[in-house]
């Protein structure tokens, strides 16, 4: 059988004639691994089926939001109740504080939340937020760490820029660019370097909990808290993105597996993903004070015809209160055991590699083993060309990979022994093609 599957083909001249390069998201375009994309026409728990009929074992859950696997009984069963009840009502609605009321619960950093429609919005008010509270104008992120597409945050993003090995994008001024300050990951020397330089400057230190879109990177021990601390000291907030990380790598995102335990808290947190459960649900919350200063309570305008969505809302509820404490260590568990796996047949094929892993989140990242990865630098430095030979062998053998060596590999509570013993049988072969 091959990779190049004659629907798909089809669905991918006639897209292409329809919209740039075929696709609404970059990295769905198979760019950097190369082929044609697959055109996916149904999902069920861990598994895809593409407009020729075949069958995949999904290692991507739609990047992140499908923790119960796809089409969960009970997510739809919400949904189609809620579909009933009327699509949309622009008004106030019961499910959107009973989100609310969940993720409160679960993350005790979140005294006030707002929903949105994206991750890119919620970073995107967060971002505005710190600006309006503090009254301050410098951003500083981490290269490598992508927040989504606004404008401020799109240099050195990770993600489909690292993929397309891009440092930034077109279309952003000058202006917009000089307000963001990008500093190394892991390296709290810089960031102490750049509040003395302009701290009196800086409204906020955004960060992903835990990096994913350059690849896999654990946080230094005391790297967050190092965030936590420099930021408090110099009267600037702490914004933690857990768009990717929140409620999948744990029950109370990577916050709740790292920073909780360390005794510090961040001043806005940032959720999407998971917590819509695959409908366009994203949130940002955090300290009372500082949430209080939006719209309509506070000067800092946010808004949105579809946030809080009943339908979105039904689904993050269904999804929320399915994804309990058994949820987080049977994918953690599933996340070992793949990853021991993969490991060991690149070992078997004699390929160089490192395994990055923060939580049950990872990423092979190769020729790296002498060092690891520990920021964007290194990611970018890995031998990028072995994965496009390594996703087509598991792709030709049923299993859909991210179609990015920057991308995290991610697993779902649907992710059986049948599905687990489908990867598994595939990886000997697909390292071996990444050994030549
Ligand atoms: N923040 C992080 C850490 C992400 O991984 C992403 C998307 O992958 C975003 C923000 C943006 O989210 P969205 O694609 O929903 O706009």
């Amino acid at each position: 059988m091959t990779s190049h599957t004659p629907v798909s083909d089809q669905l991918f001249d006639r897209a292409r004639t329809l919209m740039p390069g075929g696709v609404n998201s970059p990295v769905r375009a198979f760019g950097s691994v190369g082929g044609t994309p697959k055109f996916m026409v149904s999902a069920q728990g861990p598994y895809l089926t593409d407009a020729d009929g075949r069958q995949y074992v999904d290692l991507v859950c739609s990047w992140g939001p499908a923790l119960l696997g796809h089409a969960h009984p009970a997510v739809l069963e919400a949904v189609h109740a809620a579909v009933d009840r009327g699509l949309s009502f622009g008004a106030s609605t019961p499910d959107e504080a009973n989100l609310a009321a969940i993720v409160k619960e679960r993350v005790s950093a979140v005294e006030r939340i707002r929903m949105v429609s994206t991750g890119t919005e919620a970073t995107m008010t967060a971002v505005r937020l710190a600006r309006g509270f503090t009254g301050r104008n410098l951003i500083v992120k981490f290269a490598g760490c992508y927040h989504g597409h606004l404008d401020g945050l799109l240099a050195s993003a990770g993600s489909g820029l690292a993929t397309m090995a891009l440092p930034g994008s077109a279309g952003v001024t000058e202006a917009a660019a000089a307000e963001t300050l990008v500093l190394p990951y892991n390296d709290l020397d810089a960031l102490e370097a750049a509040f003395a330089a302009h701290g009196d400057k800086i409204a906020a230190v955004i960060t992903e909990a835990a990096p994913a879109n350059m690849g896999v990177v654990t946080p230094n021990e005391g790297f967050n808290a190092g965030l936590s601390r420099i930021t408090r000291e110099h009267g600037a907030l702490l914004i933690l993105d857990e768009v990717l990380t929140g409620f999948r790598t744990g029950y109370a995102g990577y916050w709740g597996l790292s920073g909780r335990q360390e005794g510090w808290v961040p001043d806005l947190l940032t959720f999407g993903k998971v917590i819509g459960g695959g409908m366009p649900t994203a949130a940002l919350g955090g300290r009372a004070d500082v949430m209080d200063y939006l719209a309509p309570l506070g000067p800092v305008y946010q808004a949105g015809t579809l946030s809080g969505n009943p339908v979105a809302m039904a689904a993050g509820v269904a999804t929320l209160t399915h994804a309990t404490p058994e949820v987080y260590s049977y994918v953690d568990t599933r996340s070992t055991e793949l990853s021991t796996a993969l490991s060991a047949a690149l070992d078997a094929a004699g390929v160089d590699h490192s395994i990055q892993r923060a939580g049950n989140l990872f990423s092979v990242a190769f020729g790296t083993s002498a060092n690891g990865v520990h920021n964007y630098a290194d990611a970018q430095a890995q031998e990028v060309f072995r994965y496009a030979p390594f996703f087509h062998s598991m792709l030709e053998s049923g299993v859909y990979l991210p179609p990015s060596v920057f991308e995290a590999w991610f697993l779902s509570s649907a992710h059986d022994d049948a599905a687990m013993n489908r990867i598994l049988d595939a990886l000997p072969a697909a390292a071996k093609a990444a050994a030549e």
